[in-house]
Parts: C-alpha cells; structure tokens; sequence
C-alpha cells in the first residue's frame, strides 16, 4: 500500500503516519517529493484496509499497489530520484560520466587513466578490485589493495569511486573506500547482497542480469530499497541473445520502458553492451539520444595490454573524443527531456 500526503501536510503529520505503520509492525518509506510526500507500506503479509490509513490527519489518499513492485514506482515518487555520489550526481540535468579501466591493475595504471578522465571533466571513476571473471584462471582483481589505490585516486582527482562488490563483504571494504556500490549483472539476482547493499549509506549501481526481464531487474532494485537504501541507479549493459557480432546485445529500449514506471535513474555501459571497441561511442550516442541519465565507459592506457576487457576498452584518446560527441548530444536532447516524460508517454 502507498500513502500519499496531502500537498500542504506538515512533517509531523507525515511522521505520524510513519508511527501507525510501525505500530502495526509494518515498515515505512517515506519519500518526500517535489509536490507532495509519498509513505510505502511493506513488511505486511495480509492485505492492508485503506481506511486504516484515510483519515489520518493530512492523508490524500491510501492506494493498493497492484504491481510487483512498489518503491521503485512513479506512484511512489512521480519525479526523478537524483541520486548523490560523493560530490556527484546522476540523475540531474548534467550527463553522469563514469570512466575508467575494468579493473584496477597498478597505480600507474590507475593514476594514468584517472588523470584523464579527471580531465575530460567526469566526476566519477570506475575500476574493479574484485572482477567476476568466467574462468577462475583469469585475473581476479587486487582486492584490497585494489580499493586502496582508488581512495587514492579520490584523493588526488578528486574523482568519486565506482566499484564492484561481489560479496556482503565487499560493501563492507568499499565502505571504508569507495563512493558506490556496483552490483554486476552476475550478482543481480544475489538476494543477501542486494539486501546489504540495502543497509548501506552508500548509493548502490545496480547492472542488469545478462537475461533479466525488466521487472526482474526492477524487482532487484526493490531488494536494495525495501532495507531504506532508495540511492539506486540501474544500468543497462546489454542482455545474452543469438547475435554473434556483439558480446551482449545492449537494450536501449529499456531506457524509455524504465521512464515509463520508475523514477530511478538509467544509465547505458555501452563497453559491456558490445565488448567491441569500435562499436562504444556510437552506443555512448544512442544512449544519450535515448535519454540515459549517464554512461559508464571502460577506458584503458594501453587496452592491448589490459588485464580483462581490453578488447572493449577505449584508449585515452578515444575516450576524450567520445566524452566530447555525447555532450554534443545532450545539449541536443536536454532540452527535450519532457519528449522523455512519462506523462506525455502516456498521452502518446
Ligand atoms: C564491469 O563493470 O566490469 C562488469 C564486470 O560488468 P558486468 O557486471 O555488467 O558484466
Ligand atoms: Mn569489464
């Protein structure tokens, strides 16, 4: 069930209703909106009485949720989240770029390809410390050390941390080093981790599944905010299909079907979505021109030499063309963001 506070209720009226939920043993989210705040029932086994809630002092109204999901929803919260990452946002009206090598190597490596993107202008850097590799023969990841070196590079480019975690204790160490979580599309459906990532204070990137349905994927992202974490941005890197000439086939229908019922923000990896480097910048473009709130870029110093993924990791100079040709588009499309609205969505 969803309350939803009337426009001019007071803060405590809303606390007051968060107090009858918990009376009832059931857990209350808040989310506190542009026009008015909405409060999501869950925790409840039975079906719930709206008139339980409809006289409460400043109740509009107590609505039945009959989706699978509820927090994610635009019911819940009609206008976009804005999720905050360390000094960074993604969601807000400046394209989120989040670059930087599939998994951290060396401090030299690191510090090389973190100067760079600090320079194009990105706010956010991403490098894995603990990979998810096919085989177990491949390169791991340097674990700890790996998180030190990006606290690192926090401190020196100030750039804020994107990194993977592929346990509970994972979040436990990108706590103490990082700025947010990513949960890889091999983990999407990693329920306990989902749930930690939950109880975390840090925003959580969660992927999607390389054969999840739309509402599999939102449903994940339900996992993580039921526990009160509601910083989630989804990312679309492509999902498993017959072709043969990309790794994945990346689904950028996925950013209009997202818009159309959530308010999280979407961002496209076009690296993992194609694992071809030729192929990133023209799916960095479409991406943008679909409306994505951001990207995520692997870029590398030397991708032949690269560790994992260098077969789709962009070189420096390759990079800094690409962050130049989707800003170009999003000047373009920005403007147009209510074309990406849903409520003209709905009118079309
Ligand atoms: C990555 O970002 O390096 C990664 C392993 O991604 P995915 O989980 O999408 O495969
Ligand atoms: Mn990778």
């Amino acid at each position: 069930m969803l309350i939803v506070m009337k426009a001019d209720a007071t803060e405590s009226e809303s606390r007051g209703v968060v107090r009858v939920i918990q009376d009832l043993g059931y857990r209350a989210h808040p989310m506190p909106g542009a026009t008015r705040t909405a409060i999501g029932i869950t925790g409840n086994q039975v079906v719930l009485d709206t008139t339980h809630f409809e006289n409460l002092p400043g109740v509009a109204e107590a609505i039945r949720v009959s989706k699978p999901y509820k927090l994610i929803s635009l019911d819940m919260r009609p206008e976009k989240t804005i999720v905050q990452v360390g000094n960074a946002t993604i969601g807000g009206d400046e394209l989120a770029i989040i670059a930087g090598p599939c998994a951290i190597e060396s401090r030299e490596q690191a510090f090389a390809v973190a100067e760079a993107v600090a320079r194009s202008g990105a706010r956010l850097f991403r490098g894995g410390a603990f990979k998810p590799r096919t085989s177990p023969y491949a390169f791991q990841g340097l674990g700890e050390e790996g998180l030190k070196i990006l606290s690192e590079v926090r401190e020196i480019y100030d750039l804020n941390i994107v990194t993977e975690a592929l346990d509970e204790y994972g979040v436990d160490l990108i706590e103490r080093y990082g700025d947010m979580i990513q949960i890889g599309a091999r983990n999407m459906q990693n329920f306990s981790l989902l749930r930690r990532a939950g109880r975390s204070h840090l925003p959580v990137l969660l992927k999607r599944g390389l054969s999840a349905t739309l509402d599999e994927w939102l449903l994940a992202a339900e996992y993580i905010m039921i526990e009160g974490n509601y910083q989630v941005v989804l990312c679309e890197r492509g999902v498993r299909t017959f072709a043969q000439h990309t790794r994945n086939t990346l689904d950028l229908a996925a950013v209009p079907a997202v818009r159309q019922v959530s308010h999280l923000p979407v961002v496209i990896d076009p690296s993992h979505g194609t694992g071809k480097n030729y192929m990133v910048t023209p799916l960095a473009l479409a991406g943008v021109a679909v409306g994505a709130d951001g990207l995520i870029i692997e870029v590398h110093n030397q991708p032949e030499r690269a560790l994992s993924d260098g077969a789709q990791s962009l070189t420096l100079e390759q990079y800094n063309q690409l962050v130049y040709e989707v800003k170009s588009i999003h000047r373009v499309i920005a403007p147009l963001s209510d074309v990406f609205s849903p409520a003209l969505a709905y009118q079309i």
